[in-house]
């Protein structure tokens, strides 16, 4: 049958950590699912973050100054979700400290019980607990941290992860299930019966051409372009969302010597500031400005002047712009409901819109709770078509999460002795480093296509095959993710793909 007559239950736009969740859940409850992506899987904002599962220590801030309930009810959905992303995604993430200085001796108290509260809603989803550091104790730990004006720190746990290749596990772990995923299909037009959507008109970007598609039910997943998308089907609809942007820099791992991560819960500004580390380096980032939507948004001189001038009054190191290795900007999909007064009971935040056409479209949230916002798309579906299915994702373990460590490590070994080049792609793969090690011994070689970060030639092929990498930087960006922490080496493997494939 030809591709474009194939009709499925559910075509899901947009190929980011929402749309992909939701393509594993209805996948795992039986539903034909098609995934489409307009560039390449995680190219979008889920692959910009500050790569931090969390509750969201400000939030919960807000939900105690404002006696906000449901402010309240997200922070503790969050650290539920933090601890299931932690196990379903195992390979990609991991528990990590943070610690947040404090400057005045009232916020000693302030800040300790804050955090304390922080771990008690997380109840037993708590992945440990906070403590109070004096200076001298905190500055063993990081001799960054401004000396000046010290009184002391509080240690506090969150979940770290590479949230680009998290993407490409949960668009794997969905084509594992019997989901079509496609990414580089932009989807331009709707298509109609009776004034309800009931397909979509895509370019495939690479076949560079158009193709149809049709669908019992279509989910619009596509972050901050959810507005253009809703206009796309109802010229009437109204906005839903105002983008911000956020930036992040990178820069050498000798700028954070610890394994703690530093957070400045406010700026003078009133941002955010992390200092974390990141692939063995050190990624600074801080939270948004109101922003346009575009496809690929740039840092500006602007926001580096803005994030060096803070961390160097923040901390005892001196950053310049020679220090930075590579930096990134993203855009949040933030739901601005004020702007539509008939929706106000829905204050949350992420929203669930269904359109007179039958688009139902899912924005705002965080990465952190792609799981539950893809259930509750879910579940929505299954009412309307009638079914019970519930869904099976909270103890779902993601593709290349299935096996423990020293399983990987032992299987490994039987094919090389290499421990760096193991461990790395033990880091980005997790069980699924195996079948890399296999396309080595029995077709590409153990030779590197990159010497500085250990990156076997067979690691492309398997991305080639296994990962849906159409072009040489979707591999160095979101599989081997280099892009993202250093920009003269992409170069260099981009100019060696060029050369040997
Ligand atoms: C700076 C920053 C830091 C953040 N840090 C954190 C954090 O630490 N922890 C956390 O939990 N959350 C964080 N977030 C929030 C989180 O990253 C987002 O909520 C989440 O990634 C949104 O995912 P999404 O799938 O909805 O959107 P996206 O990832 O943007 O995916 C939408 C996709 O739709 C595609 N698309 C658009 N139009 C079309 C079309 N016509 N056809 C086909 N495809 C289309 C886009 O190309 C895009 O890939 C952060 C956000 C920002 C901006």
């Amino acid at each position: 049958m030809h591709e474009s007559s194939l009709k499925f239950d559910l075509i899901v736009i947009g190929g980011g950590a929402t749309g992909s969740g939701i393509a594993l859940d209805a996948s795992l409850r039986g539903l034909n699912v098609l995934l489409l992506e307009q560039n390449d899987f995680a190219e979008g904002t889920s692959s910009r973050s500050t790569k931090l599962a969390h509750g969201g220590v400000r939030y919960l801030e807000y939900a105690v100054k404002h006696l906000d309930k449901e402010q309240y009810s997200l922070v503790k959905e969050g650290l539920k979700e933090r601890y299931r992303l932690l196990r379903n995604i195992s390979h990609l993430s991991k528990k990590i400290s943070l610690i947040t200085p404090i400057y005045r001796w009232w916020e000693v108290p302030y800040v300790y019980i804050g955090l304390k509260l922080y771990d008690m809603i997380s109840g037993k989803y708590s992945i440990g607990k906070s403590s109070l550091l004096s200076k001298k104790e905190a500055l063993s730990i990081n001799p960054n941290i401004k000396k000046e004006g010290l009184k002391a720190c509080v240690k506090y746990f969150d979940g770290a992860f590479n949230d680009a290749r998290a993407v490409i596990a949960l668009v794997q772990s969905a084509n594992e299930k019997g989901a079509t995923v496609k990414n580089y299909t932009q989807v331009q037009n709707f298509i109609f019966q009776n004034d309800t959507v009931c397909g979509v008109e895509a370019y495939d970007k690479i076949a560079q051409k158009s193709v149809k598609y049709y669908a019992k039910y279509i989910v619009n997943a596509t972050g901050v372009f959810a507005d253009t998308l809703r206009k796309l089907a109802d010229k009437n609809a109204k906005e839903i969302l105002r983008p911000s942007s956020g930036i992040h820099i990178v820069l050498d791992k000798k700028f954070l010597p610890s394994k703690e991560g530093l957070m400045i819960p406010k700026t003078k500004d009133d941002r955010v500031l992390f200092v974390l580390p990141y692939l063995g380096k050190c990624l600074v980032g801080t939270t948004d400005k109101e922003d346009k939507v575009t496809q690929h948004p740039e840092v500006s001189d602007e926001d580096i002047e803005y994030l060096l001038e803070h961390i160097n009054g923040y901390f005892d190191m001196k950053v310049t712009k020679e220090d930075i290795q590579a930096s990134f900007c993203g855009l949040r999909p933030l739901v601005d409901l004020h702007k539509d007064e008939d929706s106000s009971e829905l204050v949350r935040e992420h929203i669930i819109e269904e359109l007179p056409c039958g688009l139902l479209t899912i924005t705002g949230g965080k990465w952190t709770t792609y799981r539950s916002m893809s259930e509750e798309l879910v579940d929505i579906l299954m009412k309307k078509i009638g079914s019970n299915k519930t869904s099976s994702t909270k103890e779902y373990k993601l593709v290349g999460s299935r096996l423990d460590q020293e399983k990987i490590y032992k299987k490994a070994l039987e094919f090389s002795d290499d421990n760096e080049a193991i461990s790395r792609l033990v880091s980005l793969y997790g069980d699924r480093a195996v079948d890399i090690l296999k396309i080595a011994k029995e077709e590409a070689g153990f030779g590197y296509l990159d010497e500085k970060y250990k990156i076997l030639k067979a690691e492309y092929i398997y991305s080639q095959r296994y990962e849906y990498v159409k072009k040489p930087i979707d591999f160095v960006s979101r599989r081997a993710c280099i892009s993202f922490v250093d920009r003269v080496e992409e170069k260099k493997i981009l100019d060696k793909i060029d050369e040997l494939f």
